[in-house]
C-alpha cells in the first residue's frame, strides 16, 4: 500500500499497528475461531478489554483510584449534556464556561437547557483567534467547564486556572498529547477519534465523590453513576472501537508514554510553525502564545498560487488539508500518531511555493 501522509483533523491517522492488530481481531480475535464483532460484549474475552482499557487510562494520566473510567456512546456531544446533567443543581443550577470555539460554543448551548451559563471568557468576537486568559472562577458556581484545545480555530490552553469550583475539560483533541497534572480536573472527556482511536466512543474520566450531588432525576443512560456501577458495561459498549482504543493506548504506553509523545508533538509543531512564520508564502489565524500544538489552521497570502500549491501538496501523497469550512484555508492536524517524517513532506512542498 501506498500509505499518504495523513493530516485529517478527526477521524484521523493511527498507529499502522493498530490498524493491523484490528485488523487480524475482526478476522480472529486472539485465536479463539472467533471475531470480535461477534462475541458477547460479556464474554470471557471481551471484559479483560474493557477492565484494561479503563485501567491502563488511569495509568498514563497517573490518576488514583478516586478516578473511574468510562467508555460511552454518543460522541463528545453528548457529554455536552452529561455533564450539566449530573454536575448542575436542579435548583438555582449555574455553571461557568469559557467559550474558546464551536465546540465550547456547542457546550454552552447544551448547559443553558439545565440552568444558568455564565460565559466567563469568550474571544468570539475575534473569531475565536487567542484564549482568554483573565476570568475568575468562583465558589458560587457548580463548575467551571472548558476546552483544552481548539480543533476548529488551532488554539491551545497552554495553562488552566485555578478555581473555587469542580473543573471540566474537554480534552478531546489533545488527549494523551502532552503532561498535564491531570488531577486537576473532576471531569475529563473525550471522543475516542483523534489520539485515541477510531470513532464511536468517547472516554470520560470522572472523580467519584463529585457525583450525586445535584439533586436531578437523571435519565439512566445519562448517569455516570449507572454507567461507573456497571464498570462501562450498562449498555452494550462499542466493542470494535474500545478494542482499538485499548490498542492505540497500549502502543503509547510502549512508546515511552505521553512524556515521549509530548517531545515528539513539540518538534513536529515547531518544524511546521518555523516554517509558516519565515515563509511569506503562508500565515496562522491566531495569537502565537496561543497555537495549538495539535491542529495548524493556515492560510496562502498570495490567492494566486492556490492551486500551485494544492496541486503539490495532493502529488506528495497529502491527505487532509483542506481548512474546516467555517474558517477555509488550510489545516494539518499533527496528532500522536503522525510521523515528523510527514510534517517534513509538507513543509518541502511549502518551500517549493515560490
Ligand atoms: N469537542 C472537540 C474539541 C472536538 O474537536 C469535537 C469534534 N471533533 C467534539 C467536541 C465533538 O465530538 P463528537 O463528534 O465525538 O461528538
Amino acid at each position: 500500500m501506498n500509505k499518504k501522509h495523513n493530516f485529517s483533523a478527526g477521524p484521523c491517522i493511527l498507529p499502522q499497528e493498530v490498524f493491523e492488530k484490528s485488523a487480524q481481531a475482526v478476522l480472529d480475535f486472539n485465536g479463539i475461531g472467533l471475531s470480535i464483532l461477534e462475541i458477547s460484549h460479556r464474554s470471557k474475552d471481551f471484559v479483560p478489554v474493557m477492565d484494561e482499557a479503563r485501567a491502563i487510562v488511569k495509568r498514563l494520566l497517573n490518576l488514583n483510584d478516586d478516578y473511574e473510567v468510562l467508555y460511552l456512546g454518543g460522541g463528545a456531544s453528548l457529554q455536552f449534556l452529561m455533564v450539566p446533567f449530573n454536575l448542575m443543581k436542579q435548583e438555582n443550577g449555574k455553571a461557568a464556561y469559557l467559550d474558546t470555539g464551536t465546540w465550547a460554543s456547542n457546550a454552552i448551548k447544551e448547559a443553558k437547557r439545565l440552568g444558568t451559563v455564565h460565559v466567563v471568557g469568550s474571544s468570539k468576537a475575534e473569531n475565536y483567534s487567542f484564549i482568554p486568559k483573565d476570568y475568575k472562577v468562583g465558589s458560587e458556581y457548580d463548575y467551571f467547564h472548558c476546552t483544552s484545545n481548539n480543533t476548529i480555530y488551532g488554539t491551545q490552553m497552554k495553562t488552566f486556572p485555578d478555581v473555587d469550583t469542580l473543573m471540566v475539560c474537554d480534552m478531546s483533541s489533545d488527549i494523551f498529547s502532552r503532561q498535564l497534572d491531570f488531577s486537576k480536573f473532576d471531569v475529563i472527556y473525550a471522543g475516542a477519534q483523534k489520539n485515541m482511536g477510531p470513532a464511536g466512543v468517547t472516554m470520560v474520566v470522572v472523580k467519584k465523590e463529585i457525583l450525586g450531588k445535584t439533586g436531578r432525576d437523571i435519565p439512566s443512560y445519562l448517569d455516570y453513576s449507572l454507567h461507573i456501577a456497571k464498570e462501562s458495561m450498562f449498555n452494550t459498549p462499542p466493542v470494535f472501537p474500545v478494542y482499538a482504543s485499548l490498542l492505540t493506548l497500549q502502543h503509547l504506553e510502549n512508546n515511552g508514554g505521553i512524556a515521549e509523545a509530548e517531545k515528539r508533538n513539540e518538534a513536529k509543531a515547531k518544524l511546521l510553525y518555523d516554517e509558516i512564520d519565515s515563509n511569506p508564502m503562508f500565515e496562522t489565524f491566531c495569537k502565537k502564545e496561543d497555537r495549538s500544538l495539535m491542529n495548524v489552521p493556515f492560510k496562502i497570502t498570495d490567492e494566486s498560487k492556490k492551486e500551485e500549491f494544492d496541486n503539490a501538496w495532493k502529488a506528495a501523497g497529502i491527505n487532509g488539508l483542506n481548512g474546516h469550512r467555517s474558517l477555509g484555508g488550510y489545516r494539518a492536524s499533527l496528532y500522536n500518531a503522525l510521523p515528523i517524517e510527514s510534517v517534513q513532506v509538507l513543509v518541502d512542498v511549502m518551500k517549493s511555493i515560490k
